[in-house]
């Protein structure tokens, strides 16, 4: 059931919060063994929250727009009183004392928080395989990579363990396991959504974003957790927004960009393929295909990755052993030596990796070449896409250049992992919206669309999404457990 379905019976009275927690535990006792998408399985609060809701219905309360809807949080959301371990070993026993605000929001909507899902560790990578706790499977098919970081979150919708999931996206860690598991998910504007309890690891590039199996659901996910709020600095002082009422308009006259390298060397021609026919599907209900190009896009990889591992080296240096995390208990003689026995411990190697080249970016003699080079270029990327956006309203690409691909297949060659986010990473240089919506499937994996918009358009992905997903003739589709 989608989560308007839920919610509706639970309010009405014909299906209890507790049957709907009830059956979502069973599904998971069926199939976790296999997906591995959760950290930890919140059980006991999940059912105690569905007893709390049935007895507010019973008492007349009036209850929120998620009643009884079990949602699943990526691990490195805090959830005051349970484990937060952000996929790592250095935060494996943290139990934060409160509640990011994403969470706090789903909570008075009435949402169940039914577990913390797998993720890289830091949300560092693209596959889910640097989780502490080892891999998530993707559930179209066992061998494959979910996508990452946030695997755990877009497995877990996809394989029916939750009906909607909340990921991050700092390079396109939701688009990616969204388009690999054949899954809708958003990458909100920059500052849209709170960051305020979700642990750093790029702050000017991430977002939480929202996942579930259709466009309706994400798109109100999304209206329940956007707007201002006082506790995150970045965030932006805008009233919260509602998008489901738009939702059915009609996409008539709406430019959809199409710039030709995203479907060129390097993408996969049966990716390229499945993508170009959605867009023709789009093209038939009204909306126009427009040629544009796009300046500086080659090198949005690098300053991406140059960004991105700058302010991990710099986020990361919190985790010292004393304040909360990991402790190394050998005796040593120095507080140096115990800062980088318990560092070494506690972190994996992808992210040592990352902590020791961000920290070169950002040294005294390199940070002219590489940091503040790479914070132009993020300019000169952000303008290319303003001037694209004068001749088209969205503009798309395929989410990912290739096809899911097997677990432990890439995971010793960072760099041809970094590849696979070329499509993605350009929405987080330039804080802009994007959307990955499934659109169809080659040799049974799924491919995804990416739609990327200007600042707070959410609205126009959203109506586009749901145009493609009710012509094409695409169900919805559940993979064969
Ligand atoms: N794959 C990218 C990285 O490793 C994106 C990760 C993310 O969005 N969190 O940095």
């Amino acid at each position: 059931m989608s989560s308007r379905e839920i919610t509706k019976l639970v309010k009405q009275g014909q299906l209890s919060a507790v049957e709907v927690i009830s059956s979502v535990l069973e599904r998971i006792t069926q199939v976790e063994g296999r997906i591995h998408a959760f950290i930890s399985i919140m059980k006991g609060e999940a059912l105690k929250r569905a007893q709390e809701i049935d007895k507010k219905l019973k008492e007349n309360k009036q209850l929120g727009r998620l009643a009884g809807v079990p949602i699943a949080i990526k691990d490195n959301m805090c959830t005051a009183g349970s484990r937060t371990t952000c996929g790592s070993h250095i935060l494996e026993n943290y139990i934060p004392p409160y509640n990011a605000t994403v969470v706090d929001r789903l909570l008075m909507e009435d949402a169940i928080i039914i577990g913390k899902t797998n993720m890289d560790e830091f949300a560092m990578g693209t596959t889910t395989e640097n989780s502490y706790f080892g891999p998530t499977r993707n559930p179209w098919d066992l061998k494959k990579v979910p996508g990452g970081s946030s695997g755990g979150s877009t497995a877990a919708v996809s394989a029916g363990e939750a009906v909607l999931s909340l990921g991050s996206d700092t390079g396109g860690s939701v688009r990616c396991p969204a388009s690999y598991c054949s899954v809708v998910g958003l990458k909100p504007t920059y500052g849209f959504v709170s960051r305020y309890g979700l642990i750093a690891y790029a702050d000017s590039l991430e977002q939480i974003g929202p996942i579930a199996k259709d466009v309706y659901d994400c798109a109100l996910l999304f209206s329940v957790i956007n707007g201002y709020d006082p506790k995150d600095s970045t965030s932006v002082r805008k009233d919260k927004t509602e998008y489901i009422s738009g939702l059915e308009e009609s996409v008539e006259g709406i430019r959809i960009g199409v710039f030709s390298e995203f479907f060129g060397k390097g993408v996969d021609v049966d990716v390229s393929d499945v993508v170009q026919k959605s867009l023709k599907r789009l093209e038939s209900l009204g909306a126009s295909l427009v040629d544009i190009s796009l300046l500086n896009l080659s090198y949005s990889l690098p300053t991406y990755y140059i960004i991105a591992m700058s302010e991990a080296s710099s986020n990361l240096a919190r985790y010292d052993g004393v304040r909360y995390g990991l402790c190394s208990d050998d005796e040593v003689e120095n507080w140096k030596v115990f800062y980088s026995d318990t560092r070494q411990k506690g972190f994996g190697a992808e992210v040592r990796r990352r902590i020791i080249l961000g920290t070169y970016a950002l040294s005294a003699g390199y940070f002219n070449e590489y940091y503040l080079k790479a914070l132009q270029l993020r300019t000169l990327i952000k303008r290319g896409f303003e001037k694209a956006f004068e001749s088209c309203d969205v503009i798309a690409s395929p989410t990912m250049p290739v096809l899911p691909f097997d677990i432990g297949e890439k995971i010793d060659d960072p760099l041809s992992l970094y590849l696979c986010d070329i499509h993605t990473v350009p929405a987080n240089l330039t804080g802009m919206p994007a959307l990955s919506i499934p659109c169809g499937f080659s040799d049974g994996l799924p491919v995804g669309l990416q739609l990327t918009a200007p600042l707070f358009r959410e609205d126009v992905l959203f109506k586009l999404g749901q145009a493609l997903e009710k012509s094409s003739g695409i169900p919805i589709l559940s993979p064969n457990l």
